[in-house]
Order: C-alpha cells, then sequence, then structure tokens
C-alpha cells in the first residue's frame, strides 16, 4: 500500500487531535484533574520539544541570514519595513478591538460582584527597561535565558562581525548553518506528533474551562474573536495583496498551519520552528527574510494581544462603570501598542502586561480578576493572530526586497490540488 499518498496532510492530523480534545475535555470535565495528571503531561513534552529546537534555530538562521543579505543598509531598511508594519497594524488591531467592545458595549450585564474580585497583580516590566534590555551585557546568558531579543541582537552583531573578516569568518558561518538546516529537519520529526501534542494540550483547557465557567464572560470573548477575525479581513488579507502580491488564498494556505499551531499551543516563540518553515517552503520567504522577521515579530508583533488588551479594559472599566473618554481610550492605544511590544511570545504573557494597559488609564488592575480564569481562550486566538501578522509582515517585506520565490508558492498550491484529486 502506498501510504506516502494516503496519510492525511499535517494540519488535518491537528485538527482532529484538537476536536478530540475538546470532546475528551467535556467528557473530564467533572474530573478535570483526570486531565491535568493524565493527558496534559503529553502536551508539555510535545511542547519542550518545539521550545529545545528555537534558541538554536533561531540563532543560527539569523546568524546565517545575516551573511547572506552582506549588506548592513539592507539589514537596516529590512529592519525599518518589519518596524513600521508591526507598528502600524498594532495600532489598527486596538482600533478595531476598542470599536468592536464599544459596539458589542462588552462589559454590560455582567452579574459578579465587584467585592468579590481579588487578584494579585505582577508587576508589568517598564518599557523603558524592555527597550535597555534589547542589549545584551554577557549574549551567553540571553541564549542560556532564552531572552529572544538579546539573541536576535547578538545574531545581527555577530553574523556582521563574520562578514567583515571575510573568508576567516566562512567555516564559522558553515557550522551554524550545518545547526539551522539540522534544526530544521528536528521540526519536521517533532512535527510528526503534533497531534498527540494537541490533545494533550486542548483536554486540559476545555476540562478546566467549560460553558459554565465561559458564559459570563461570553460577550468579551466574542468581542475578541470578532476583533481578530475583522483585523485578518481588513488588515492582513488587502496588506498581503496590495503590499506582498500575494494572492490572499494562497496565503493563508501556507499560514493555516503555523495558525493552527499557535492556537493550540498560546506561544508564538514555541510556534516559531512551524511558521519559519511555513514561511520558506510555503510562502515561499526567503531564508533571511524569514530568519529575521519571525523571531523578531514572536517577540515583538503581537496584534491580537493588543486586541485582547484593548477589549478587556474596555470590559473592566463597563464592569467597574467607568466611563471611558476619547482621550482615556487613545490613551488605550498608545500604551497597548506598547504593551503589546513588551509581551512575551509565551502563554499567558498578555495577561500580565494588561495591568500596565490598565494603569495607563488609571483603571483597577484588580479588574484583571475577572478575564483571569479564562485567560487560555483569550490567548488561544490572541497567540494565533498574532503569528499570522508576523508571517504577512515577512511576505510583505520579502516582496518588497524581491526575495519571495514565488514558483514555490504556486507549485505548493498546484501539489496540494493534486493531491485532494488524487484522494478522491
Ligand atoms: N501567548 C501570546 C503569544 O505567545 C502572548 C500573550 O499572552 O498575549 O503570542
Amino acid at each position: 500500500m502506498n501510504t506516502e499518498k494516503k496519510r492525511m496532510s499535517l494540519p488535518i492530523q491537528i485538527l482532529i487531535g484538537l476536536a478530540l480534545g475538546v470532546i475528551v475535555g467535556l467528557l473530564l470535565q467533572n474530573n478535570p484533574e483526570i486531565a491535568d495528571n493524565f493527558i496534559k503531561p503529553f502536551g508539555t513534552i510535545f511542547l519542550n520539544l518545539i521550545k529545545l529546537i528555537i534558541v538554536p534555530l533561531v540563532f543560527s538562521s539569523l546568524l546565517v541570514g545575516v551573511a547572506d543579505l552582506d549588506d548592513a543598509a539592507k539589514i537596516g531598511k529590512i529592519g525599518l519595513k518589519t518596524f513600521v508594519y508591526f507598528l502600524f497594524t498594532t495600532s489598527i488591531a486596538l482600533i478595531i478591538g476598542l470599536v468592536v467592545a464599544n459596539v458589542l458595549n462588552v462589559g454590560a450585564g455582567f452579574t459578579i460582584p465587584i467585592e468579590d474580585i481579588a487578584y494579585e497583580a505582577k508587576e508589568a516590566p517598564k518599557f523603558i527597561d524592555t527597550l535597555v534590555g534589547i542589549v545584551p551585557s554577557n549574549p551567553l546568558k540571553s541564549i542560556v535565558e532564552g531572552e529572544m531579543l538579546q539573541i536576535i541582537v547578538f545574531a545581527l552583531i555577530l553574523g556582521a562581525g563574520l562578514l567583515a573578516v571575510g573568508d576567516l569568518g566562512k567555516p564559522v558561518l558553515n557550522f551554524f548553518n550545518g545547526i539551522a538546516e539540522a534544526m530544521y529537519k528536528i521540526t519536521n520529526a517533532i512535527m510528526k506528533l503534533a497531534p498527540i501534542g494537541v490533545f494533550g494540550l486542548m483536554t486540559p483547557v476545555i476540562a478546566n474551562n467549560g460553558p459554565q465557567v465561559l458564559l459570563p464572560l461570553s460577550k468579551a470573548i466574542l468581542a475578541v474573536y470578532l476583533a481578530c477575525a475583522l483585523h485578518v479581513v481588513l488588515v492582513y488579507a488587502p496588506t498581503v495583496k496590495l503590499l506582498g502580491k500575494m494572492n490572499v488564498k494562497q496565503f493563508f494556505k501556507g499560514a493555516f498551519g503555523p495558525w493552527l499551531f499557535a492556537f493550540t499551543t498560546s506561544s508564538s516563540s514555541g510556534t516559531l520552528p512551524v511558521s519559519m518553515e511555513a514561511a520558506e517552503n510555503k510562502l515561499g520567504v526567503s531564508k533571511p527574510i524569514a530568519s529575521f522577521v519571525l523571531p523578531l515579530g514572536a517577540t515583538i508583533n503581537m496584534d491580537g494581544t493588543a486586541i485582547y488588551q484593548g477589549v478587556c479594559a474596555l470590559f473592566i472599566a463597563q464592569v467597574y462603570g467607568i466611563d471611558l473618554s476619547i482621550s482615556q481610550q487613545l490613551t488605550i492605544i498608545l500604551t497597548a501598542t506598547l504593551a503589546s511590544v513588551g509581551t512575551a511570545g509565551v502563554p499567558g504573557s498578555g495577561m500580565i502586561m494588561l495591568a500596565m494597559v490598565l494603569q495607563g488609564v488609571g483603571l483597577p488592575v484588580e479588574g484583571i480578576a475577572l478575564v483571569a480564569g479564562v485567560d487560555r481562550i483569550f490567548d488561544m486566538i490572541r497567540t494565533s493572530i498574532n503569528v499570522v501578522g508576523d508571517l504577512a509582515c515577512s511576505v510583505i517585506v520579502a516582496h518588497s526586497e524581491g526575495e519571495l520565490d514565488r514558483s514555490i508558492t504556486l507549485e505548493t498550491i498546484k501539489a496540494q490540488e493534486k493531491a485532494k484529486h488524487m484522494s478522491k
């Protein structure tokens, strides 16, 4: 039997893992500890496997990517374009989030008495500290601790240095090229376990967040999901089409795998190996651009998180009966844009940064307690949108630099159509 041809595509396998996770999670609602103790470990092991390749993958592929770009001015140009796109889309995300939250009146009709709310907010890092922290003083420490922005800066500096020493730098670059390639291979192998991993991640989420927990927050959840969908339609689709000159359908086909992966893992950093693979092999983004834009995006570009922070700020204000003025809502746009930059690409960090947004407009930080219980439900959608935003940016920057390999995209589409035909 020809198993190669018959094998289901990975996103379908992941979807099956997801669906099983939902079903088993619903069945285990009365005993969530079974899900936590026996099923969650599979998800944790899977996530750990993915995480273990992130630092070597990002560092080595960015280092090699910088050397391939071969020109400091070009790196600066790419950096600027990336940054402008990130900031532009994040502020639009906030506007969409706030408009949807205002229209839906998210906090109206919320019934939990405010006196019951108690929440120890963890302190959000200050923006200036985040900025200063970008430059590492001890690069090995940054690598050991997985400080993504510092790793990016060090890779850029070392890559430029290796280029400057000419032939002497070549063996080092070859070495890291070998590591990067090996990491891609390992990613592919680990991804074979994704359906089990996703099952292990989803089951405890559903078992712990049953419908009865979700109901009172349904309006806020609906607002975040709706605003995220609108952001995709109003921002990513047109910018990919107009600025990246890519067929929107092709883009979403290529981005679907990473989207789904981010949705189930709630970690943009964890999704990096998957999105880098998809950007290169499905969207045709060159390796240097993908290895620059995507790790940077996974660290600082968080449109979904921005939407969530905007909606939740308004939600909390309404529940406390505080009327936010237009200028306060503008402050939310500003602080949440900064907060989303400072948000780490790991589960739950967007909620911690929400504290900064609430403080910025003088809202009670304890309000976070209202949304904390179901954070995972918010986290799944915001992370998946964060990742799609990074991919959109990589396509646009690659196109503008003439580094988009269009034959890859078309061939992928053709191959997919063919495979579909064969399975019929
Ligand atoms: N989990 C999100 C991410 O990794 C960050 C957040 O919590 O908003 O992109």
